[in-house]
């Protein structure tokens, strides 16, 4: 095994939880680790616009956004390096952590790798990704004013999502592949009850039409298997998020959908000394300012128990 390096901090994962508690723990003079993964600044860059980020009246971009982050954290002493984790062992301290190579061990771990939106899997999909494609209502929603949109998927996010949506779209269309819905009755309720949204059940999205942008999406009638098109400007998917955990099962405690448990109004995880922040523990809010917000609560948590 090749010799490894010791640091008091390794932080796994470069979304605004990460970077925040690289920031936190730098200032604090631990001069963290920060392992970025394989996308490095996480969700956020896949983003265009960000309006709803505090601090930036006109706005600015994912990608700037992250690379501001990382810079600030580097300015403090934080070492940001391009790897993507394979391996940890949190049965003993210091933990040791596995890139592609290269060992390394840590008295504290802070995990920040985020969780991944469910795509369709279709070609169409990647090729509108940011040209009417998203996976985020609250992020991109503001951009379709007076537009119509369709939502895919029964469960709360595209109920919640669809909803938000009427907030600016002339139209919602919220396409589900069944017709009895995952989601809440009182989010389901809300949606019916909303003049904006159409349902269109037993339907399927079997290619997304347009030329530089959206316009349309071909649907697929799963009982039939007739197709339709209908006219729409964007397309949302909200068929769930998955929480990049792989490489953490067997070593930390996860829930039954293989998100992080941390102690309730803390980012300690079952380990002593590993703590975890961002959408990797975090199913309900998924938003840059409050992943920031936990990847601080990390930075601190950590930085007491070696304080102590
Ligand atoms: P979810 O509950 O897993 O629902 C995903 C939905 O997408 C399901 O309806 C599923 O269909 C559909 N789907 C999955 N793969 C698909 C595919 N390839 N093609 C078409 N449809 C597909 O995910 P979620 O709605 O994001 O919710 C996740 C968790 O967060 C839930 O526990 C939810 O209650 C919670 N949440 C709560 C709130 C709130 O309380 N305000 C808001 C949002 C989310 P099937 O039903 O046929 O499987």
């Amino acid at each position: 095994m090749a010799e490894s390096k010791h640091y008091k901090v390794i932080i796994i994962g470069s979304g605004p939880a990460g970077l925040t508690a690289a920031i936190y723990t730098s200032r604090a003079g631990f001069n963290p680790l920060v392992l970025e993964g394989d996308q490095p600044g996480g969700q956020l860059t896949i983003t265009t616009e960000i309006e709803n980020f505090p601090g930036f009246p006109s706005g600015i971009t994912g990608p700037q956004l992250m690379d501001d982050m990382r810079e600030q954290a580097k300015k403090f002493g934080a070492q940001v390096e391009f790897e993507l984790v394979t391996k940890v062992d949190f049965s003993k301290r210091p933990f040791t952590v596995e890139g592609e190579g290269n060992f390394y061990t840590a008295d504290a771990i802070i995990i920040s790798t985020g969780a991944s939106a469910r795509w369709l899997g279709i070609e169409s999909e990647k090729k509108y990704m940011g040209k009417g494609v998203s996976a985020c209502a609250t992020c991109d929603g503001f951009f379709y004013k007076e537009k119509d949109v369709i939502v895919v998927g029964g469960g709360d996010s595209a109920l919640e999502e669809g909803t938000f949506l009427t907030k600016f779209a002339k139209k919602v269309y919220v396409v589900h592949r069944r017709d009895e819905f995952r989601a809440s009755k009182i989010m389901i309720k809300k949606a019916k009850e909303n003049p904006k949204v159409e349902f269109l059940l037993n339907k399927v999205i079997d290619e997304i039409t347009g030329d530089d942008f959206v316009t349309g999406v071909k649907l697929k009638d799963t009982v039939t298997g007739e197709i339709d098109e209908i006219a729409v400007d964007g397309v949302f998917m909200a068929i769930g998020h998955t929480p990049n955990t792989k490489i953490f099962e067997g070593q930390i405690e996860l829930d039954e959908k293989g998100y992080i448990n941390t102690v309730p109004g803390t980012t300690k995880t079952n380990i002593e000394g590993v703590f975890a922040c961002g959408d990797v523990q975090d199913k309900i809010y998924r938003q840059a300012i409050t992943a920031a917000g936990s990847g601080c609560m990390a930075a601190l948590d950590a930085e007491h128990l070696l304080d102590n």
